[in-house]
């Protein structure tokens, strides 16, 4: 096999640029086109180019290749004017080699199976490198969740949740949130799940079918939070090694959500000073700072960031931060002079051209696969360092883990705990791919799917491969 080994370090190399370059055989064994335009031929590329540093057996990589179940499914809905459509839902069973399934509902207008299957494959490799009982899985709805009415939104979600109830369940497949769907949608998810079950099962064991649920049905303190947690924690762990210090570094987000909010409200938390948000509305900088908090409040209410330059938000800091934001586009998003750039919005938003003018020391990857392969080449050519997806955003898998255990054994965490053990998992997780870099002199992107490949080779080895 024609593999390039990488180097690491600073402008050597990145694990999705270079990847394989999709010269693995394995795309022609598995019927996978070699198309550097697919996102999952992409992240298959990344997974194979890894599995060959690490030397993983080639049955194990041609399993790793194609997920074990891709399910589609059409469905009809009575919308509010009385009129019926038909939605396509789709739920990717990548590999449950760890334990269940496990991975996120997306409700968006782009939902397709390329890039289900894509995000599959990555919550394989996020579970493994964080060392939890779970395989991955992933699942949505082609649809515009922004336009429905709430009503809408929940027949959508009952009508979902019942064309796939034969394909998950509690200890087989636990979907949670994503892009699009969040703590209600889960709820009407689970009580749906649990009126089409088995009556013997208890009301509140069938809802263990899905994570991220509100607390008051079983969800856990902190899950909200958790994936922005997960990407501070990862950070503070490996910035200081790149010449960083969280307090006082400047910083920007791309994507103003769960996870863009969250990490922004973090580290402002620690010290660090937002400058620039971008998201679908419109961006905003001000080098000053912009108060997390304040912006998360106004985001809540007005569906994005646009307008907030008008807003006088005075925190207790004496800066009044809000003040004086100024309205900017997109290219001076990227511009913006700071030590790390959050991408937190959606996947492939970071092409040749954006990354040509970002101006950060660091990309830590909030959102999934933010970066395209072209885009990362060029990121890796100027010395940028990138914080991969698998390890950055594996917060929210692990406290939607923490969710689940508490609910089979029907106890509470207190969120001091949650918070603790999730630090524990991040810091191991992170400490791992560090381990792996130096191992096999690569990049961190390689280093942390050696690091989930090295435990989903371990479980192959001793379970072998039925028969
Ligand atoms: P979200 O729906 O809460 O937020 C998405 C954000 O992206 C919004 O602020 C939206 O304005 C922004 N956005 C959308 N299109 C944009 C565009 N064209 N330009 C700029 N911004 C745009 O979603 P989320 O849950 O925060 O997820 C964000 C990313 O993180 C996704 O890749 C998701 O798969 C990943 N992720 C989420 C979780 C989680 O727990 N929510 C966990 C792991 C990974």
């Amino acid at each position: 096999m024609s593999m390039t080994t990488t180097k690491g370090g600073k402008g050597k190399s990145n694990g999705q640029a270079k990847a394989g370059v999709m010269r693995s055989p394995v795309f022609a064994e598995v019927g996978l086109p070699p198309d550097p335009d697919n996102l999952y031929t992409q992240t298959v590329d990344v997974m194979l180019h890894a599995a060959e540093l690490l030397g993983v057996p080639h049955e194990v990589q041609i399993i790793l290749a194609q997920p074990k179940n891709e399910i589609m499914v059409h469905f009809p809905v009575r919308m509010d004017n009385g009129d019926y459509r038909l939605f396509k839902g789709y739920r990717v069973q990548h590999n449950n080699a760890l334990g269940p399934y496990k991975g996120g509902l997306r409700f968006h207008p782009h939902v397709h199976l390329d890039d289900v299957k894509s995000l599959a494959l990555l919550m394989t490799m996020k579970c493994a490198l964080v060392r939890l009982p779970f395989g991955g899985g992933k699942g949505g709805v082609k649809c515009d969740p922004y336009s429905m009415s709430p009503a809408e939104l929940m027949r959508v979600t009952r009508r979902f949740c019942a064309a796939i109830s034969h394909a998950i369940g509690p200890d087989y497949d636990i979907p949670a949130p994503d892009v699009g769907t969040n703590a209600q949608v889960m709820a009407w998810f689970a009580d749906t799940y649990e009126s089409l079950t088995d009556s013997n099962r208890s009301s509140w064991d069938a809802l263990r079918v899905v994570t991220g649920k509100p607390v008051e049905v079983g969800g856990s303190l902190g899950r909200e939070k958790a994936t922005g947690q997960g990407v501070v924690d990862v950070c503070v762990e490996l910035l200081p090694e790149m010449g960083i210090n969280v307090k006082g570094m400047r910083f920007s987000v791309l994507g103003f959500g769960n996870v863009g909010s969250w990490t922004a409200r973090i580290f402002q938390d620690l010290g660090a000073k937002l400058v620039a948000v971008m998201d679908h509305t419109g961006g905003i900088r001000n080098d000053g700072g912009i108060d997390a908090h304040a912006l998360a409040g106004y985001v809540a209410k007005n569906g994005g960031v646009d307008g907030f330059e008008k807003v006088q938000a005075v925190t207790g800091s004496g800066n009044k931060k809000g003040q004086g934001a100024t309205k900017i586009s997109a290219n001076e998003f990227y511009s913006t002079p700071v030590d790390v750039l959050v991408p937190a919005a959606l996947e492939q938003m970071i092409k040749p051209d954006q990354a040509k003018i970002i101006n950060a020391k660091v990309v830590a990857e909030g959102a999934n696969a933010p970066t395209t392969p072209a885009g990362d080449r060029v990121l890796m050519d100027r010395g940028i360092e990138i914080i991969p997806a698998i390890l950055a955003n594996s917060g929210g898998v692990t406290v939607s883990y923490f969710e689940w255990v508490q609910n089979k054994s029907c106890t509470t965490w207190s969120v001091e705990k949650v918070d603790a053990e999730l630090n524990r998992l991040m810091v191991a997780a992170a400490t791992r791919t560090k381990m792996a870099r130096k191992k096999y002199n690569t990049d961190m992107r390689s280093a942390a799917y050696i690091a989930a490949l090295e435990q989903i080779g371990k479980v192959y080895a001793v379970r072998g491969i039925f028969p």
